[in-house]
């Protein structure tokens, strides 16, 4: 088993209005201690951050994310949200390079690879997403998509600062269907994340950095996910939506360690 701590996180997308997530938040903070054997993350929507910022941050064992960043500083650049307005509620992680970012709102490595640095020079760790489509994987793709977007999003962030950077591997095709990927699909794709770290950097940024799964992670298959060698936690959309399937995973993690 390695040594890193597993981290759960909730990505709540467009879901739940500020009074949703604080009844969420009343259900779910209190069924876990102060301090637990993995990071708990939640990522509500910026509307309803200040509100669960209330709750999640006096907690030491969960944290709260942004689901996206400008990479800008501050300005004329209408709908978006800075690092400093981030900080300033308590934010400590943020998602960044989502596939819905991806395919919907046209962001590229390069726009993610902006956002992923000036996320680690505002002190928060940058959950970086990448995964393949189903038509790159048919079409014998995965590994190229995969270390293109490893290099693309990560240039220029150095060793030193991989120690602030979460991965989460979401294959698209499983993201909201459904579908899981099989152990096996998941465990294969991680390894090769863990080598391509290997290569870009070194031995030890590949062992150390926590590496999620995400794409329909549930209650019912979280055990076995988390069991695989190179899988470190999970980002979880659908069943972070309610507390008590969300509890079950965090528990997954929990179970898993101790
Ligand atoms: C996600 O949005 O990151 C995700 C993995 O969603 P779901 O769990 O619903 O597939």
């Amino acid at each position: 088993m390695s040594n890193r701590k597993p981290i759960i996180a909730a990505n709540w997308k467009m879901n739940q209005t500020p009074t949703e997530a604080k009844a969420f938040l009343e259900d779910f903070l209190p069924r876990f201690p102060e301090e637990t054997a993995v990071d708990i993350v939640i990522a509500p929507s910026f509307l309803s951050m200040p509100m669960a910022a209330a709750q999640i941050v006096p907690s030491k064992s969960v944290a709260l994310s942004a689901q996206n960043m400008s990479p800008e500083a501050s300005g004329a650049f209408t709908g978006e949200v800075s690092a400093a307005m981030l900080k300033e509620v308590g934010t400590s992680y943020v998602i960044l390079g989502h596939s819905e970012r991806r395919s919907l709102f046209g962001e590229d490595d390069a726009i993610i690879n902006a956002k992923v640095k000036a996320a680690l020079a505002n002190g928060f760790t940058p959950i970086l997403c990448i995964g393949e489509t189903l038509e790159e994987r048919e079409g014998g793709k995965l590994e190229e998509v995969l270390k293109s977007q490893i290099q693309g999003s990560l240039a220029d962030v150095s060793a030193e600062q991989m120690v602030n950077v979460v991965i989460a591997y979401e294959p698209v095709w499983a993201i909201g269907t459904g579908v899981t990927a099989s152990p096996e699909q998941a465990q294969e794709a991680h390894a090769f994340v863990r080598g391509l770290l290997k290569e870009t950097y070194n031995d030890d940024v590949a062992a150390a950095t926590r590496i999620q799964y995400g794409g329909s992670a549930k209650p019912e298959n979280a055990a076995e996910l988390i069991a695989l060698e190179d899988i470190d936690g999970f980002l979880v959309g659908g069943a972070a939506l309610v507390s008590e399937s969300f509890a079950a995973i965090v528990q997954a993690g929990i179970d898993q360690v101790s």
